[in-house]
């Protein structure tokens, strides 16, 4: 009997082993890719740069395997993955390059959406969408004021240890259309990326750029960067840019999209002066 005993023994020992190899001591699984929404639909200008946007966005989610992307590119689709109930499927939503007035199923759902918890990534004409839906405005944090011709700016980065601008040098110089805003409240966002002065005339003032901020329990990322291809994508072969200035721009929202979707922490609370 007490042989057969040391033999249970032995059993139960090596059972406990093997289970400690299988559950106790394994790496622990990855976590699931988010699930992120991208909507391209214009109601407005269309910017040319959309389907560098969405293929720079697939390459993104891929290389991150932070996310998987959907897109919105028709009315048909917004009115099929923006509803109240389709919306519960996503993590994110990205508004790249968006205008007008998208006809969303129910709008004032998409705002609670993003309060309820989830990730809203817009950029450039991401403010130059909805001109007469405040709750819009006021959810990104600005509207779109007009924009002179394209110009180079030295972009200045006001958060050097966030995911969306570490990367980046204290003055950034970039060719880009640069938006002007209007209904921007600076008391209200985090600012990221900014000009001290116009980007065409070159007068001192708060020119906003890129910013960040809490909306409900939802995170907003927005950066008006975004209008030429060759900002987007290294390899676009008409170039103003260096393809140095599109990685790291590709890095600036990477970062803001891993913000939103609460896999990086960023600090989101506004600054006391406009350029700190
Ligand atoms: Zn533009």
């Amino acid at each position: 009997m007490k042989t057969l005993h040391i033999i249970r023994s032995g059993k139960l020992l090596l059972a406990g082993i093997l289970i400690g190899c299988t559950f106790g001591f394994a790496a622990p699984a990855p976590a699931a890719p988010k699930k992120v929404l991208v909507v391209t639909v214009t109601k407005g200008f269309r910017h040319s740069s959309i389907p560098t946007a969405e293929k720079v966005l697939a390459a993104l989610a891929e290389v991150s395997s932070a996310f998987k992307v959907d897109y919105a590119r028709t009315d048909a689709e917004l009115a099929e993955k923006m509803s109240a109930e389709a919306l519960k499927q996503y993590d994110g939503v990205i508004f790249a390059n968006t205008t007008g007035d998208l006809p969303l199923p129910d709008k004032e759902a998409f705002l609670e959406w993003i309060k309820s918890g989830k990730g809203f990534a817009g950029m450039h004409s991401a403010t130059d969408t909805f001109p007469g839906f405040p709750g819009y405005t006021e959810m990104i944090g600005g509207h779109f004021n007009g924009h002179g011709p394209q110009v180079k700016v030295d972009v200045i980065n006001q958060d050097q240890e966030c995911p969306a601008c570490k990367h980046l040098p204290a003055n950034w110089e970039v060719f880009d259309e640069i938006y002007l805003m209007k209904d921007f409240d600076r008391t209200k966002v985090h600012g990221l990326l900014t000009l001290d002065k116009h980007p065409n005339n070159k007068t001192p003032g708060d020119y906003p750029i890129a910013w960040c901020k809490e909306y409900g329990k939802g995170r907003v990322f927005y950066t008006s960067l975004g209008h030429r291809e060759d900002i987007w994508d290294p390899k676009w072969p008409d170039r103003k840019n260096s393809p140095e200035v599109a990685e790291a721009y590709q890095k600036h929202i990477l970062g803001g999209i891993k913000w939103a979707l609460g896999l990086e922490k960023m600090n989101a609370k506004p600054q006391k002066t406009a350029v700190e």
